[in-house]
């Protein structure tokens, strides 16, 4: 048996920034990590001979730059380098759309000179209301209590603090915030610009792990949520770990450990211990015990809750709402080793070029993507998938032999589960397949440069890192899984139900993304009920 002040289930990015934040703070801290490395979703691998990469989340953006900061990341290894383009679309009729490197607005004017001209005020407009999303992620939302004044006191004034802040934006900017948080990803962008291929680079935002269509009222705010990072102070824009997304955890790793965290890998949790109404510690797999003052969980609510909690221990109401959370993002992730750079048709050429650095999009209209979703939702994917490819051995020479490449495949909208109880361990293969075929129809060199590959099928992703229907977030980030609801009305602040019982991971505020931000939010409440003599030290 062991002891220690807190146990944390689960070491991915948000369970080892919660533990290195709790250790500064004086605590002992040990995580139970069930795989045999940490990271959760964002971790590299060798996925072919010589081939490495980032086996689910791919690219960094929402990384906080306080994390990176107060985990001094940089000082245990993390670079994180811009891409030289953001993004690149190949369009149906054989032309393309660049975006990034100073050349969007020339780009766009291609295709229309009013769109052109928008720009700017779409940059400012989004820019004001992610600088407020800036703001409130590592903010504790305001938690919705009932009982006495002395409860509720605390949560109205940060209710009244977070008020404050919208009156910051003038009423223009308010209304536009009603739009983001409010419409589709679709009419909001049909709102500002006329030709199809910036709606499609700005709307892809909008669906990306969110198994929607662009015109689903909520998916404005899915493209917001994909905006409000940074790369080295470049706000909005999207970068490459070294070494791909486990260049990040391990850096969080060394940094945990540095404070004296201990780590335990191969250590899947069983069930958590509760004991008069009280978490104080869990049992893994192997019948360890460890006990601790707080647990705290790293996991999708729904697997901490259902999984490993007695259910007879849990308030009836709360079991039923915890049943409700929606989980299941549309994706389907793969890598793939290359012998060579893809050849577009509309950008011929296999030399190492700015667009092979750029997030490549595969789904040149928002109606492609509307209707890659329709298909999923009957026939489980569509034959004209959505696929957004990046290459970042274009930025790392780390992660392929010289003069070959890996290219990192995050294909949406496919179904979750599919229809008729049908098996994606049956369909996996073919899916890949077609996911390739679709690349290769706008770079016909692509198929036969395959020397390896990687799948990953929601199943896949559910199966190996805990994500409940692949979904990529936690829980979907609709607008009654979000904030004070994130993952439910009463319990935003971090706290579940159990004294004693924290959660840690991107089923609570901000949500999903390799952000850092819920292990922050969630170590800052741990450590004031610890102050508060709420828990008491074990040590
Ligand atoms: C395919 C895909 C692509 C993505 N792309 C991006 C991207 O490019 N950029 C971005 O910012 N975000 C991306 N995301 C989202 C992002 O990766 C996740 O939201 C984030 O990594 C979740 O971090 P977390 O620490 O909250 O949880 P997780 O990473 O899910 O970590 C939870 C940990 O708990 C462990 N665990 C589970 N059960 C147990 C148990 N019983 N006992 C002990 N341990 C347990 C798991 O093994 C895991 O290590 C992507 C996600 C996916 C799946």
């Amino acid at each position: 048996m062991t002891e220690s002040d807190v146990l944390i289930i689960g070491g991915g990015h948000n369970g080892l920034t919660c533990a290195a934040y709790l250790a500064a703070a004086g605590l002992r801290v040990r995580v139970l990590e069930r795989r045999h490395v940490v990271g959760g979703a964002a971790v590299t691998e060798e996925f072919h001979p010589g081939f490495r990469n980032s086996v689910a989340s791919y690219t960094v953006s929402l990384l906080n730059p306080r994390v990176i900061r107060d985990l001094e990341l940089a000082r245990h290894g993390l670079r994180i380098v811009e891409r030289r383009m953001s993004n690149f679309l190949p369009t149906e009729d054989g032309r393309y759309l660049m975006t990034g490197g100073g050349r969007t607005k020339a780009e766009v004017a291609k295709f229309s000179a009013k769109d052109a001209g928008r720009l700017e005020d779409y940059a400012a407009n989004l820019d004001t209301i992610a600088d407020l999303l800036r703001e409130l992620v590592l903010q504790t939302p305001p938690n919705v209590v009932e009982g006495s004044w002395r409860t509720a006191l605390p949560e109205l004034l940060s209710a009244a603090r977070l008020g404050g802040r919208l009156r910051k934006l003038d009423m223009a900017r308010r209304r536009e915030l009603l739009a983001l948080f409010s419409t589709s990803a679709g009419d909001y962008l049909d709102g500002w610009f006329e030709s199809a291929p910036i709606k499609a680079v700005y709307g892809f935002d909008g669906i990306v792990g969110n198994y929607a269509s662009p015109y689903t009222p909520g998916s404005a705010y899915v493209l917001l949520h994909h905006v409000f990072g940074e790369v080295n102070g470049n706000k909005g824009a999207w970068g490459h770990a070294i070494g791909g997304m486990g260049a990040i955890t391990q850096a969080m790793a060394k940094c945990a450990q540095s404070r004296g965290v201990q780590i335990e890998l191969e250590s899947p949790v069983r069930e958590v211990i509760v004991e008069n109404g009280r978490a104080v510690g869990a049992i893994t797999e192997r019948g360890d015990t460890h006990r601790a003052s707080a647990v705290v969980s790293n996991l999708n609510p729904k697997l901490l809750y259902q999984k490993l909690i007695d259910p007879g221990v849990l308030p009836e109401e709360f079991r039923q709402q915890i049943s409700r959370w929606r989980c299941g993002s549309g994706t389907f992730r793969m890598n793939v080793a290359l012998a060579e750079l893809p050849d577009f048709r509309c950008l011929p050429g296999r030399a190492l070029a700015d667009h092979h650095t750029a997030g490549i999009i595969i789904a040149p209209t928002l109606g492609y993507m509307e209707q890659a979703y329709f298909d999923a939702r009957t026939r489980g994917w569509s034959h004209a998938p959505i696929v957004e490819m990046l290459i970042p051995s274009t930025l790392d020479d780390s992660l392929a032999p010289r003069g070959q490449h890996v290219a990192s495949l995050f294909c949406q909208h496919v179904a979750p589960q599919l229809p008729n109880g049908n098996s994606w361990d049956l369909h996996r293969e073919e899916v890949a397949d077609l996911m390739i075929e679709t690349v290769n129809a706008f770079a016909p060199n692509f198929k036969a440069a395959v020397l390896g590959r990687q799948i990953n099928s929601p199943l896949d992703l559910e199966r190996t890192f805990g994500l409940i229907g692949g979904d990529i977030f936690h829980g979907q980030l609709g607008l009654d899984q979000m904030f004070s609801a994130r993952p439910m009305l009463g319990h935003g602040n971090y706290r579940g139900p159990l004294p004693g019982l924290y959660m840690c991971g991107s089923g609570t505020h901000p949500g999903g993304g390799v952000t850092g931000a819920p292990g922050h939010n969630a170590a800052r409440e741990i450590i004031a009920d610890f102050s508060r003599r709420r828990l008491a030290r074990n040590s």
